[in-house]
């Protein structure tokens, strides 16, 4: 943990980032309730789990204890599950999921603080948005008003070489700029969620401000 958190901090420094602005989300979905539990005491709050299959047990043991993410493809039927206790949900990529989350949102009249997922690299394995749709996307859940756009997600490519996925990275913070030119939002869209285990440093010069650590951080147990 150490080890990362320095490297989180000379990635910082070497694009001129003021280390404040990049959080570290704890990934825990490959790892025990014991380890986010351990991760948690360490002080590391903010925890990510893909599928609330594999979440249930550690967020009603641990849910009250950190800051929850939702990371993986969200199912509409799994909403009413995850609404209300993960605090931010990083893969919106469809109108009918955004439909269903205001909804279960509103009917326990709280805000829901998503990321929208685009697929920057365009590789058809990855869930998310088209760039190109994402304006259009954007108007169409402008009235869907307790869900709240903080930012966009994108997944880059396992590259061998993490510097290959820099234009992925490069290309999700310019959609995010003309997003904000366009002003589609009631508030600029800030967030951008990339970074993980195998490209994080890249990302944070690129200006991610959250980044997703899974197996370098917390490790990968088996089970
Ligand atoms: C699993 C996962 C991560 C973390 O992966 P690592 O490579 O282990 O760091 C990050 N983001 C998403 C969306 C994931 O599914």
């Amino acid at each position: 943990m150490l080890e990362v958190e320095e490297r989180v901090a000379r990635a910082c420094a070497a694009s001129g980032r003021n280390r404040s602005d990049v959080h570290v989300i704890a990934v825990t979905k490959y790892v025990s309730l014991e380890t986010v539990s351990a991760v948690l005491e360490a002080g590391l709050m903010q925890i990510a789990e893909s599928r609330w299959q594999d979440a249930e047990r550690k967020w009603k043991a641990l849910g009250d204890k950190g800051t929850w993410h939702f990371i993986g493809h969200l199912q509409t039927n799994k909403v009413k599950d995850v609404i209300g206790k993960f605090q931010y949900i990083h893969s919106l990529d469809r109108l009918s999921l955004a439909q269903e989350l205001h909804k279960k949102a509103e009917a326990i009249e709280q805000d829901v603080h998503v990321f929208l997922q685009v697929n920057i690299s365009g590789e058809d394995t990855k869930f998310g948005l088209s760039p190109e749709a994402v304006p259009g996307f954007l108007r169409d859940i402008a009235s869907l008003n307790r869900v709240k756009v903080i930012g966009l997600m994108t997944m880059a490519p396992f590259e061998g070489d993490p510097e290959l996925t820099r234009p992925v990275f490069r290309g999700l913070r310019a959609l995010r700029d003309e997003l904000n030119h366009l002003v589609l939002t009631p508030e600029p869209i800030t967030e951008l969620s990339m970074g993980m285990s195998n490209d994080f440093e890249v990302a944070i010069q690129e200006g991610a401000t959250w980044v997703r650590l899974g197996t370098v951080l917390v490790g990968h147990e088996e089970g």
